[in-house]
């Protein structure tokens, strides 16, 4: 786990810009991905909301704890049971604080629904995700850099 409490102002500054930038971009991608997933999801056999997509990877830990969020306490369930983040109405959490899997990931049936639609939501779609993407890898370099100060000075 990845201790982010003693970052230098200047840094942590930078870091607060890009998690409201994150923030930002997530509220909007959500909604046009969320309307891909009403077209879609509904006639699918084998749904991708699983519990071994319910955990937090190296990356996601390294952007929950810029947050200063807990990670969440899970149930004890097999991986490849329902997540029990998915609720009636989808998941149950904001997009902007889950697994970054659960926002990247797109099926077969998904993807040529995206391309086959309207080009101009999907390029709107396409430039987010490359600007979540971006930022997401400035805010890892950020934390790293910071860690290994810590390190040093500890
Ligand atoms: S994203 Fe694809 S695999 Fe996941 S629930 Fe929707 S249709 Fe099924
Ligand atoms: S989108 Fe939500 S319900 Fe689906 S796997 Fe991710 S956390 Fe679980």
């Amino acid at each position: 786990m990845i201790f982010l409490s003693r970052i230098a102002r200047e840094n942590r500054r930078e870091i607060d810009d890009v998690l409201l930038r994150l923030r930002v971009l997530f509220e909007e991608i959500s909604p046009l991905i969320e309307s891909y997933n009403a077209e879609v999801c509904p006639y699918c056999e084998d749904v991708c909301c699983k519990q071994r997509h319910a955990y937090y990877d190296s990356e996601d830990m390294i952007y929950i704890s810029a947050l200063g969020l807990a990670v969440p306490e899970y149930s004890e369930r097999g991986l490849e049971e329902p997540c029990e983040f998915l609720s009636s109405k989808g998941c149950s959490r904001p997009r902007w604080q889950r697994p970054f899997r659960c926002t990247w990931y797109f099926c077969e049936p998904l993807l040529s629904h995206m391309y086959n639609g309207p080009g101009r939501p999907h390029r709107r779609f396409v430039s987010l995700l490359q600007d979540i993407v971006e930022l997401r890898g400035n805010l890892v370099s950020y934390c790293c850099e910071e860690t290994k100060v810590q390190k040093l000075l500890f």
